[in-house]
């Protein structure tokens, strides 16, 4: 799978080009959202501004992905920002997912396409 920009998400790309994992704020309340939000449900803003979050996360869920051969390939975690957004991304370096487990974000470079967002334990 290659991970492309497509204009909405240039700042966010940007951002793990630099080792940041920047997402959403309000800049009129300054409520922090996913990368992917539009509007603030909290004032109603219609616009959001990036931000730079402090790339600090807590697990909150996760779900394990296996190969058609049943081999577990990857866990997919349900990481809570401690901006208050929550990012599903894959985690890394973790062998046994826990509730709570303290991560940092981590962007992959990929042969093609941008890096891919991965959460470590921090
Ligand atoms: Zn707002």
């Amino acid at each position: 799978m290659t991970i492309k920009r497509d204009g909405r998400s240039d700042a966010f790309f940007d951002g793990a080009l630099r080792d940041e994992l920047v997402i959403r704020r309000c800049g009129e309340c300054g409520r922090w959202y996913a990368p992917d939000a539009a509007g603030c449900t909290g004032c109603g803003a219609p616009k959001l501004e990036w931000a730079t979050a402090a790339g600090t996360g807590t697990l909150v869920s996760w779900a394990a992905v296996y190969s058609r051969d049943g081999g577990r390939t990857a866990h997919i975690g349900l990481v809570e920002l401690p901006e208050g957004p929550w990012l599903q991304a894959a985690l890394s370096g973790v062998d046994t997912p826990v509730e709570g487990l303290a991560l940092k974000a981590r962007f992959t470079p990929q042969e093609e396409g941008e890096p891919l967002l991965e959460f470590v334990p921090a």
